[in-house]
């Protein structure tokens, strides 16, 4: 019997380690329930990841199997299980981030003590973090030429699925227990692992509701993504990052459909239709990109990816802290977006943007806040992608522009949103008000505001002073004179 270990990869098909596991023989799967990760998590992750762990137990327990769920130190919880299975190896799929290789390098070790072989592969994304580098050999920082070579490689196809055959039958699952304190007998429930009930509208967890949002995707919206998907009301895009994430889907699974829309795009009416399932293949490139980002720099986690000559003079402000969280800054567009991080665990991409580089250039505060808090409430929180996603809006990341790229808030919410349909969804003290004068909000006297909509609150900043006080606080940490024009 092989035991394989499941972290982000709960899915039973197109998964690579499970696959080679249960090609050679029967295979016995495990979740650990582990404080270490735990400690990072918000409620609305917890809950997904409880809903994906229950619909992964029914795939096994429809197949004749089961899947065991422990909780403890995978260190000392995963080779006691090995023992107790007798189990000739122990296999999984590698995670990127620091946290996780740390944790997998203790497990190594813990086995290796222990004799037990062991075996990791890569899942996770289409190609590996130290596959595509420079021709220099040094990893990419430049997403563009990161890209290109992405796209020139051949991707696997997707890993085949075990069925009941070649994995332990549930009694021989059972069987396991014996004397393991560790494993749980059910399901905990998020107030098991100290959490609350997510308050949000999550997601519906598991492979069959992955497959689904793919399947509804490539039907129609890929085909204008390109245009579409910076529009937040047209809801245009996968929603898949929650199951890219938690690996309710496998990605080569959704690459080889991407590829087959691709086909598909020579018969469809859209100018664009290739552009844009090409665009959307850009977007799980980019979560390569970050990927091996992280790999290569585990501290940016913490720190800055770009150095400056000075530290950044972010400002202390929990007011202006507390209302960006709130959705109270009466900026519509930013508004918007943290009630709906609020509301569903997720936002928006262009609002991502929007809303981190509000915080970050028109509050002047730390991008280690936004992230945090965004670690906290959605329910997709990649480190990888949120990390990269704040650092490129605070500039303090990959991106190639400079500090100078601030994005005005009121513009980019007439641009993306022009009939206030998504501002409305989620503020509602704007319904009915019409979108010229949402739009014009940091326009108006105090009295236009209160006949247009006095619940709604005036903006806590200037965007214009906001943005020269930006410039000169990046200038500064340039070592520059904030004083000089260019
Ligand atoms: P689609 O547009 O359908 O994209 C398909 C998939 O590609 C996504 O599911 C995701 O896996 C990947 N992807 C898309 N855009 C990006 C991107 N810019 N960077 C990296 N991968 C991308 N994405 C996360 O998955 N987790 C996060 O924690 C996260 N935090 C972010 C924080 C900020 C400040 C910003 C600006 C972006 C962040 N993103 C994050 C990227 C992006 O906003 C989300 O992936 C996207 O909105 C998810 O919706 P979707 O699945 O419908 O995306």
């Amino acid at each position: 019997m092989e035991l394989f270990w499941h972290r982000r990869d709960l899915r039973v098909a197109d998964n690579v380690g499970l696959a080679a596991a249960a090609d050679r023989d029967a295979v016995a799967s495990v979740f650990v329930f582990d404080d270490a990760v735990l400690e990072h998590a918000g409620a609305p992750r917890v809950g997904f990841l409880l809903d994906a762990l229950d619909a992964l137990r029914a795939a096994y327990r429809d197949r004749g199997s089961d899947l065991l769920l422990a909780r403890g130190d995978p260190t000392a919880v995963v080779p006691a299980l090995a023992d107790e299975l007798d189990a000739e190896r122990v296999v999984w799929n590698r995670d990127y981030s620091g946290l996780a290789r740390r944790r997998d390098a203790a497990v190594r070790q813990a086995l290796d003590e222990a004799d037990v072989p062991r075996e990791a592969h890569h899942d996770a994304v289409l190609h590996t973090p130290d596959s595509i580098r420079t021709n220099a050999g040094d990893p990419y920082s430049v997403y563009t030429y990161y890209w290109k070579k992405w796209d020139d490689r051949e991707a696997d196809g997707p890993a085949p699925t075990p069925d009941g055959d070649d994995l332990a039958s549930a009694d021989e699952v059972e069987g396991a227990r014996g004397e393991l304190d560790a494993l749980l007998a059910e399901l905990p429930t998020p107030a098991d692992l100290g959490f609350a009930e997510p308050d949000a509208d999550l997601p519906e967890a598991g492979t069959a509701a992955a497959r689904e949002r793919l399947e509804e995707f490539l039907a129609d919206d890929v085909f204008r993504y390109a245009e579409a998907r910076d529009y937040p009301a047209e809801s245009a895009t996968s929603r898949l990052s929650q199951d890219l994430k938690y690996g309710t889907i496998g990605v080569r699974e959704a690459y080889a459909a991407t590829e087959e829309a691709l086909d598909a795009a020579a018969d469809r009416p859209e100018a664009d239709a290739a552009e844009s399932v090409e665009e959307f293949q850009g977007q799980l490139a980019w979560r390569e990109f970050y990927t091996q980002v992280l790999y290569h720099n585990p501290e940016v986690v913490t720190e800055n990816y770009k150095s400056y000559e000075e530290p950044i003079a972010w400002r202390e402000d929990a007011d202006a802290l507390g209302a960006w969280k709130a959705g109270e800054t009466g900026y519509p567009i930013v508004d918007a977006g943290m009630r709906q991080l609020r509301a569903e665990a997720y936002m928006h991409n262009r609002v991502r943007m929007i809303v981190a580089a509000f915080l970050t250039k028109d509050l002047l505060i730390d991008w280690r806040e936004g992230y945090a808090h965004f670690r906290e409430r959605l329910v997709d929180h990649d480190t990888a992608n949120d990390n990269g996603g704040w650092q490129w809006a605070a500039s303090t990341g990959t991106d190639a522009q400079p500090y100078f790229r601030i994005f005005n808030p009121m513009t980019q919410g007439e641009r993306y949103d022009p009939d206030a349909a998504y501002i409305t969804e989620y503020v509602p003290e704007l319904r009915g008000v019409d979108p010229e004068t949402i739009h014009s909000w940091h326009e108006l006297s105090q009295a236009e505001r209160d006949s247009a909509a006095p619940d709604y609150p005036a903006p806590i900043v200037d965007h214009s002073e906001r943005r020269d006080e930006a410039m000169a606080m990046f200038k500064r940490a340039r070592g520059e004179d904030p004083e000089e024009s260019g």
